[in-house]
């Protein structure tokens, strides 16, 4: 309250805000705390992993007693964030972010929040944040590497403005296979998390409306400004409204999972009696069972299965791999 720009009024405007955090992983851990401590009246988080040991260097929400607990990423955030600043209000939710869910986990936010992991998921929330009329700020890291921008529907360009079609698997570098350092993850969350505060303390003038790339090795700090951007791109999903991302007419039902050898698989339908499946399974590996999840160990593969259906393969990148170890034994 006594940083003048912000004040007494900014501050009462934000315990009255919304923010939804998409991915809850190295931005999505500091992107939920700083919003926390900070004030936001309501935080959503959304994660559809479980936290392990090799996130703990940069997902700073989390512990090895996490990892013990095999708890989702969303649960152990929340149960952090609380003990942070109780009086906001703190909604996990454990699920996948696709088409058929995304303008749902959108109802009632200010603004939201990019903590993920991949392309797939930014283009899809790009199209229900133009078609919900939601600001939000873009963020990714890889290796020493960082970028993000702020998109106001409307008023700036947006990621299709900016990258008009999603970079095809395997063309971009990931956490797989470049690694990625904890410093990067900071100071672009950190950036992310400033916008959300002017975005949602009603200090609109103040955004930035530049795209900002860092490299923290390289020593380079980039920034492009962008805020003709839409005037000058014939952006199908700004100008042309055509959202194909958010209509599932783009994106797969498997997804490699960043960093993890591991292979998502969504199954849509009737939620999976878990507890029927791990009796069938007994015998087959090692099963274990938490309210969240049911995991399989069994030959070189860990098979993590969700009552919403879906599943993570741990064990191979290859997403045939995968569908054939889950029809294996769970069955398609
Ligand atoms: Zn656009």
């Amino acid at each position: 309250m006594r940083y003048a720009p912000l004040g007494a009024e900014g501050q009462r405007r934000l315990a009255a805000s919304r923010a939804l955090i998409c991915g809850c992983g190295a931005l999505g851990s500091l992107l939920a705390n700083t919003l926390v401590r900070s004030g936001v009246g309501k935080v959503r988080l959304v994660d559809r992993d479980f936290v392990e040991l090799s996130n703990l260097h940069r997902q700073t929400l989390f512990d090895e007693a996490d990892v013990a607990a095999g708890l989702p990423k969303a649960a152990a955030a929340a149960e952090k964030l609380r003990q942070i600043n109780s009086s906001v209000e703190i909604e996990p939710i454990v699920a996948h972010v696709g088409p058929e869910n995304v303008e749902s986990l959108c109802q009632g936010v200010d603004a939201i929040l990019d903590g993920t992991d991949n392309f797939e998921t930014r283009y899809l929330l790009n199209d229900a944040a133009i078609h919900l009329n939601l600001p939000w700020v873009y963020g990714g890291c890889v290796g020493a590497e960082g970028q993000t921008m702020t998109i106001l529907p409307g008023e700036t360009g947006c990621l299709r403005c900016l990258l008009p079609e999603c970079p095809p698997p395997g063309s971009t570098l990931t956490c797989d296979t470049a690694g990625v350092l904890a410093p990067i993850v900071g100071v672009i969350a950190s950036i992310q998390a400033q916008e959300a505060i002017k975005i949602l303390s009603g200090n609109r003038a103040a955004i930035s409306r530049q795209l900002t790339v860092i490299d923290l090795w390289q020593n380079r700090f980039l920034q492009l400004d962008v805020h003709d951007l839409r005037d000058r791109a014939d952006c199908p999903v700004c100008k042309q409204r055509q959202f194909v991302w958010l209509a599932g007419q783009q994106g797969s039902r498997a997804a490699v999972l960043c960093g993890r050898n591991a292979v998502q698989l969504t199954q849509p339908g009737p939620a999976v009696p878990l507890d029927e499946l791990a009796r069938r399974l007994e015998g087959l590996g090692r099963v274990t069972r938490n309210p969240f999840l049911l995991r399989l160990k069994v030959d070189d593969y860990e098979l993590t299965l969700f009552p919403d259906g879906r599943a993570i393969i741990l064990g191979t990148d290859d997403t045939a791999v995968a569908r054939s170890v889950y029809a294996k034994y769970v069955g398609s």
